[in-house]
């Protein structure tokens, strides 16, 4: 989605949901840094010319791999997360005392913002449990921060990739640029589903739809759209069999293609639903379900 279109999206969302007014400007405030801001060139993470790169993704292997993130330096994104870590000062309160944590460790690591950033994403999740834990910042906050960080670097690779990524064939419902789980998923037509990547927010589209995307389950008695909203067309894809859900946009009512940031949003209601049944998020490990803590969305009200 492009930026206009984007902001478009976010003015109509403010006027129709009052009770979500904090949020949604928040995130206008992170459209404004990414529209004055540039991306970085994550090109060098991917070798097109590497002749086991099809092999390896027909395997489900993603086309980044982690530890190529050493190689950079990502100086913009630096300079947005900086950006970022100053809106969420001017919200006081708690989020002014993460960030100053951030900013301490940031410091501390006696190297450019992007050079620490690019070293974090090129480690274990391991790793990254052990810095939440040592700077005492949720780990969900610090992902969400990383990402948007990184948003229109992604999005730039993604629009260079797009005549190759094109042609892939990927049945897989964790991203084919990064690995990461989806975040929200669309359904296209009755046979055709689309996920949208929770970090790089890349989506791709999967002909199979039939049964539950992460185990496969196909008995509708285990596996079934357990709740939609009349409205908003969406709703959770719940299996009993592997205790997982995705949350699914009817994009048959709806708009071609979703912000799945905004999406997150509306459908906060529907990810405390899912927790309250003991779900957890598609691809997601236990220990990383929580809702994600975000600036501006731990203060929601339903
Ligand atoms: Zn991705
Ligand atoms: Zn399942």
């Amino acid at each position: 989605m492009d930026s206009a279109g984007r902001d478009r999206l976010l003015a109509e969302h403010i006027r129709a949901r009052p009770h979500l007014r904090d949020i949604f400007q928040f995130y206008e405030k992170i459209e404004e840094i990414w529209n004055t801001s540039r991306p970085d060139d994550l090109l060098a993470l991917v070798d097109l010319r590497d002749a086991s790169l099809r092999d390896r993704l027909s395997r489900g292997i993603p086309l980044i791999e982690r530890p190529a993130f050493a190689r950079l330096a990502l100086p913009q994104t630096g300079q947005q997360f900086r950006k970022l870590l100053t809106v969420m000062r001017q919200g006081g309160g708690e989020r002014e005392q993460y960030a100053s944590r951030i900013a301490t460790f940031m410091r501390n690591g006696r190297k450019p913002e992007g050079e620490v950033i690019a070293e974090l994403l090129a480690r274990e999740d391991g790793h990254f449990d052990t810095i939440s834990d040592t700077m005492e910042v949720p780990r969900p906050l610090l992902v969400y921060l990383l990402k948007m960080s990184l948003r229109i670097s992604f999005e730039r690779l993604h629009e260079t990739l797009i005549a190759f990524l094109r042609t892939l064939e990927w049945e897989y419902t964790h991203c084919p640029v990064c690995g990461a789980p989806p975040v929200i998923g669309q359904a296209v037509s009755n046979d055709r589903r689309r996920y949208y990547c929770f970090f790089c927010s890349f989506h791709w589209e999967s002909s199979k739809m039939a049964g539950c995307p992460s185990c496969g389950e196909t008995d509708p008695e285990l596996f079934n759209l357990l709740y939609k909203h009349p409205n908003e067309h969406q709703g959770i894809l719940a299996c009993e069999a592997c205790r997982t859900y995705l949350k699914m946009v009817d994009q048959r009512a709806g708009p071609n293609l979703l912000n799945p940031d905004i999406q997150e949003v509306l459908g906060l209601h529907l990810d405390m639903a899912a927790g309250e049944l003991g779900l957890r998020p598609l691809g997601q490990p236990l220990v990383q379900a929580e809702i994600i803590r975000r600036p501006g969305i731990d203060d929601y009200r339903p």
